[in-house]
C-alpha cells in the first residue's frame, strides 16, 4: 500500500518542485541565457510537451473504446438518454450557478474600481471569431467521422461513437464479438494510461517549471483584485456549491470525494486541459470513485467537453471588472444576458488552453463591453487558465458521481474505500516473446 500511496504523494511533491524551481528562476534566473536555453526551452519544454502529447494521445482511443463498452453495457437505449439528459441538464445547472456567484461576488468586492489603467501594460487583444450558436448544433454531426477522429473534435466523436454503439446492440447477437472486442481494447488503453501515469510526475514537474519560470507570480500584483476574486470564486464553488450537490442530489461523503480528486486536479492544474486530463478523470471515476463504465465513460467525457463551470466564473468575474474599469453600468438585463451567454459559451468551448478567453470575446460583444478590455487580463490568464481547469474537472467528476447515484452505477464500497484505486506502480510482465 506504501507504495501505492507514494504515487499521488509523489506527483504532488514533484508538481510544487516544479512550481518552486520554475519561481525562482523567473525571481533570479530570467535573463541566464544558459538556464534559459537548456532548461526552460530544453529539458523543461521537451519533456512537458511530450508528456501532453502522451496524455493527448490517450484520449481518443480511450473514449471511442470505453464509449462502446459503455453504451453496449448499458444496454438500453431509454437509459442512454436518460443519463444523457441528466448530465446536459446538471452540467447546465452548475454552470449557471458557478457564474451567478461570480457576478454576486464580484459585485460586492467590485475589483476594478478605481484601477490604474496605466498599472498593466496592455497587450493588443484581438478577438478570434466565436463561432455562433446555431454551427455549435450543426458540428454536432460530424460530416466525415475520420476527421472528427483526425482532429480530435470530442463532441463529434461521442456523437458518431455513441450512434456506432446502438446500433452494435441492435444487430443483436452478431454485436457481441465487438462488444468484447471494444472491451478488452479498453483494458488495453487503461493499462497504457497506467504506463503514462508512470513517468506522469516528471511531465507535471516540467510543465510547472516552465510555466512559473515565463509567468512569474509579480504579475499578479498589478491585477490583484481581478485574480483574488477569481480564485475566490473558484474555491467556493468547488468546496461549497459542488460538495452541496453532492451531498445532497448525490446523498455521498464530499470530503470523500475531494480526496479522491487529487490527481485529477493536479494534472488539469498543470495542462491546463480538461482534454488532455480525461484519462485521469476517467480512470479516477471508475477506479477509485467506483462509477460503473456505462455511465463513466459517457458523461466523462461529455462533460470535459461542454461542462467549464471554472471558465463561467472567470467569465462572469471578468464582466464586472472590465465593466467597473470602463466605468460602463451593468444592469440586471445584461447580468442575466451575461449568465445565459457564459451557459452556451460553455458548450462551445472545447476543454483546451485558454479558449475560455476566447469565448469572453463572445460574451463582451453580446453585452457591448470593449473586447479591447480583454487585453487587460491576459497576462494573469495563464495562471488562471490553471485554476479554473481544475474547478472545471471537478465539476465533471461530481456530475458524473451525481448521474451515477441516481442511475444506480456506482460501487458505494469503492466509494467509500480510501485505498480504492490509488495510482499503483505497474508490473512489467516478461516478455510474451520469451514465454514457452
Ligand atoms: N482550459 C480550460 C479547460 O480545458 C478551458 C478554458 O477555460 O480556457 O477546461
Amino acid at each position: 500500500m506504501s507504495n501505492k500511496m507514494n504515487m499521488t504523494t509523489k506527483i504532488l511533491i514533484w508538481m510544487v518542485a516544479g512550481l518552486v524551481l520554475g519561481s525562482l528562476i523567473n525571481a533570479f534566473a530570467s535573463d541566464v541565457v544558459f538556464i534559459q536555453t537548456y532548461f526552460v526551452n530544453g529539458l523543461f519544454h521537451v519533456t512537458g510537451e511530450m508528456f501532453i502529447s502522451l496524455l493527448k494521445m490517450l484520449v481518443v482511443p480511450l473514449v471511442t473504446f470505453s464509449l462502446i463498452s459503455g453504451v453496449c453495457g448499458i444496454g438500453d437505449i431509454n437509459k442512454l438518454g436518460r443519463v444523457g439528459a441528466k448530465s446536459f441538464g446538471l452540467f447546465m445547472l452548475t454552470t449557471a450557478l458557478a457564474i451567478t456567484l461570480a457576478i454576486s461576488v464580484a459585485s460586492i468586492v467590485a475589483p476594478g474600481e478605481g484601477f490604474d489603467m496605466t498599472q498593466t501594460v496592455p497587450s493588443e487583444f484581438s478577438a478570434k471569431e466565436a463561432p455562433p450558436f446555431t454551427q455549435v448544433i450543426i458540428d454536432l454531426i460530424p460530416s466525415n467521422p475520420v476527421a472528427a477522429y483526425a482532429e480530435g473534435n470530442m463532441l463529434q466523436i461521442i456523437f458518431f461513437t455513441i450512434l456506432f454503439a446502438v446500433c452494435i446492440l441492435m444487430i443483436g447477437e452478431k454485436g457481441q464479438p465487438l462488444i468484447d472486442g471494444a472491451e478488452r481494447l479498453n483494458l488495453v488503453m487503461m493499462k497504457v494510461v497506467d504506463l503514462v501515469m508512470m513517468i506522469a510526475p516528471y511531465g507535471v514537474f516540467a510543465l510547472m517549471a516552465k510555466t512559473f519560470s515565463l509567468q512569474g507570480l509579480g504579475l499578479i500584483l498589478p491585477m490583484i483584485s481581478y485574480f483574488g476574486v477569481v480564485a475566490l470564486v473558484l474555491l467556493l464553488h468547488a468546496t461549497g456549491t459542488l460538495m452541496f450537490l453532492l451531498k445532497t442530489l448525490g446523498r455521498v461523503s464530499p470530503v470523500t470525494f475531494m480526496k479522491k480528486m487529487r490527481a485529477v486536479q493536479v494534472f488539469a492544474f498543470s495542462t491546463s486541459s480538461s482534454n488532455a486530463t480525461i484519462p485521469v478523470t476517467l480512470t479516477t471515476a471508475e477506479k477509485r470513485l467506483g462509477v460503473e463504465n456505462s455511465t463513466a465513460s459517457f458523461v466523462v467525457p461529455f462533460g470535459a467537453t461542454i461542462n467549464m463551470d471554472g471558465t463561467a466564473i472567470m467569465q462572469g468575474v471578468a464582466t464586472v471588472f472590465i465593466a467597473n474599469v470602463y466605468g460602463i453600468d451593468l444592469g440586471l438585463t445584461e447580468y442575466l444576458m451575461v449568465i445565459g451567454m457564459a451557459v452556451l459559451a460553455s458548450i462551445g468551448t472545447a476543454g483546451v488552453p485558454g479558449v475560455g478567453l476566447i469565448m469572453l470575446a463572445m460574451v463582451f460583444h453580446q453585452v457591448g463591453l470593449p473586447i479591447e478590455g480583454i487585453a487587460l487580463i491576459m497576462g494573469v490568464d495563464r495562471l488562471l487558465d490553471m485554476m479554473r481547469t481544475a474547478v472545471n474537472v471537478t465539476g465533471d467528476s461530481a456530475i458524473t458521481t451525481i448521474v451515477a447515484r441516481s442511475e444506480n452505477t456506482i460501487n458505494m464500497n469503492t466509494y467509500n474505500d480510501p485505498d480504492a484505486g490509488v495510482i499503483e506502480k505497474v508490473r512489467l510482465p516478461h516478455s510474451p516473446l520469451k514465454a514457452p
